[in-house]
């Protein structure tokens, strides 16, 4: 690991081990921006709660996990040498490839030296007098740095249901996010599936096969629509490794960061035949093209958005043989697309299958969970396993797991409480030295390419304050405001932000999380980077710099 210093505490007392920056998390973009920070010459240690790297790809290791983001366009882009080295063995790979992945890049870049692994950070405190973060682990240990970067992940904080009962239950049961590392013996058991987001539609779809009984618990349906995954050839693997620079070319690109970017063209300004003829090619397609790739105004007229969500619609009346599941599996209350759209592979199939059964619980709710299972207000339900696929406190659920104090110890949490604030997604005034990757108000979209991005960015940062003799590095409340302002602004007339959301800060789960804020950056990715450029062409001269 990284040599620290050993400092001194105000009292003399307890010597604190001391370093130029700590990172909290090991996932993507901790990882990354270890790597960078070395390059800096600087003294980084990195905190992670888990036992190895990876995050979301370290924790969420349910039956059938997988990307939707095409596997070729989700792999860091930084290194040639790795880019020449890995071979993606699917269009969209599963977990555990991805987390093979991210070891080796751990191993090729010596990043495990500098991680203490099984370390959940759980309070970070400004120190003014030294200019300094001190950082307490759940073990008590304490640490200090110059640099606090968050690095903890949109989808990284789990939420279990808020049912009575949950810790009753006497067969097994996983949240799918905290899933074990040995197999789960699914053969001739009875499962229930409590939520369908795009981690039950994974879950649902893989395990339908060999489970012997399935209950799934559906609260709100999500349109959801084909993956056509396959194995990737040797030809199509030369031209991926021969075409990289075009792919990542193209993601700098695009609205979101994706291969998929919109159609130039409205829903309206073609004929039906024309239209209907375009969505059934982008339900043939793969990926997220019908979502991404779509008419231009799809996402934001509520016409437009109509004819798509008809098609879509009309497709699982199609596949799913009972009208009455069929009615139940379409969504009502929101259009396609203005909630994260799950991909999936013989989802809608699944409901075919005599073993496997679809409980409304708008219709029936749970009651409570039972030793023996699970308690609807229309009977009650036997099970040898639950698994709850009932997702996170999203973008700001990491940080609100944390007691963050900055200037005068004002608590983040507070700060936060009507809705994140934040300049550039990055920095928050009344919070110097702390730098947040993938947190609320960063463009986010095919999320690796956002994290480059951003690890980019404050890396050029942490330069400028090396070679500048900068012990102090902060937003400026106006700076904060304007961009907290924009962001709310690029929000104004998008479906998704008038519908709840984890993307509009609704958790149902989570106490205090029923109001909709705007946590995300919606504008597209390459305005987001210009701006951020224009704040480190103009030297940083809207920060406060001390
Ligand atoms: C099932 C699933 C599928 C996904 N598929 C895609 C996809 O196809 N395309 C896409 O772009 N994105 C996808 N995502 C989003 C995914 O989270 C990002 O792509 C990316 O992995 C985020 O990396 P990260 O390092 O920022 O965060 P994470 O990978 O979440 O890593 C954060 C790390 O921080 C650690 N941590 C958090 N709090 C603390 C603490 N207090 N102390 C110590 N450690 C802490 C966590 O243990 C975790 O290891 C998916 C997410 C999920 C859950």
């Amino acid at each position: 690991m990284a040599a620290s210093r050993e400092v001194q505490t105000p009292s003399g007392a307890a010597a604190i081990p001391d370093f130029d920056a700590i990172i909290i998390g090991a996932g993507m973009s901790g990882m990354y921006q270890l790597h960078r920070l070395r390059e800096l010459g600087m003294r980084v240690r990195v905190f992670e709660a888990g036992t190895g790297v990876g995050g979301t790809w370290y924790w969420n290791r349910y039956p059938g996990a997988r990307f939707d983001s095409e596997s070729y366009s989700y792999g860091y882009s930084f290194s040639k040498e790795l880019l020449e080295e890995w071979n993606w063995s699917e269009h969209f790979a599963g977990q555990p490839e991805t987390l093979r992945y991210l070891n080796l890049v751990a191993d090729k870049f010596d990043l495990r030296r500098d991680i203490q692994f099984r370390s959940r950070v759980i309070a970070a405190t400004w120190e003014e007098d030294t200019r300094s973060w001190s950082v307490t682990l759940q073990d008590g240990s304490r640490f200090r740095a110059r640099f606090l970067i968050t690095a903890i992940g949109p989808l990284s904080a789990p939420t279990m249901p808020r049912i009575e009962g949950v810790d009753m239950f006497q067969g097994q049961s996983f949240h799918t996010a905290r899933w074990p590392h040995e197999p789960v013996d699914f053969a001739g058991k009875r499962v229930a599936v409590i939520g369908t987001g795009a981690t039950g539609v994974q879950t649902i779809q893989t395990i339908a096969g060999s489970v012997g009984h399935l209950t799934v618990f559906q609260r709100t349906p999500n349109w959801c629509a084909p993956l056509h995954n396959s194995k990737i050839d040797a030809e199509t693997q030369k031209k991926i490794k021969s075409g990289y620079p075009e792919i990542f070319k193209r993601c700098q690109e695009t609205f979101a960061c994706f291969i998929h970017t919109p159609d130039p063209r409205g829903t309206f300004e073609v004929s039906d035949q024309e239209r209907e003829a375009f969505f059934e090619k982008l339900y043939a397609e793969r990926g997220f093209g019908i979502w991404q790739g779509n008419f231009r105004d799809i996402l934001i007229d509520r016409k437009a958005n109509a004819t798509i969500s008809d098609f879509v619609a009309r497709k699982i009346r199609q596949r799913v043989t009972d009208p009455k599941v069929a009615e139940k599996l379409i969504p009502k209350n929101h259009g396609f697309g203005t909630r994260r759209l799950p991909l999936e592979t013989r989802y809608y199939e699944v409901y075919n299958q005599d073993n496997v059964e679809l409980v409304d619980i708008m219709e029936t709710p749970i009651e409570r969970i039972t030793p023996d299972g699970i308690k609807t207000s229309d009977g009650e339900y036997e099970f040898d396993i639950i698994i709850y696929a009932t997702g996170f406190d999203a973008i700001t659920g990491s940080f609100d797991r944390i007691d963050i104090r900055g200037v005068d110890g004002a608590r983040l949490k507070d700060k936060w409480k009507s809705g994140p604030q934040t300049f550039l997604g990055v920095l928050v005034d009344g919070f110097p030295n702390m730098m947040m990757l993938m947190g609320p108000h960063t463009a986010l979209g095919n999320i690796p390419r956002s994290i480059e991005y951003n690890v980019d960015w404050v890396t050029g940062l942490l330069r400028y304050a090396k070679d500048t003799g900068l012990t102090r590095v902060e937003a400026t409340p106006s700076g904060v405001t304007s961009w907290t302002d924009h962001v709310k602004a690029l929000g104004v007339g998008l479906l998704s932000n008038e519908v709840n959301s984890w993307m509009t800060g609704i958790n149902s789960n989570v106490e205090g999380k029923q109001t909709r804020i705007v946590a995300r950056y919606s504008g597209s990715a390459p305005a987001y980077r210009a701006r951020c450029d224009e704040v480190t062409a103009k030297g940083y001269d809207e920060l406060a710099l001390a």
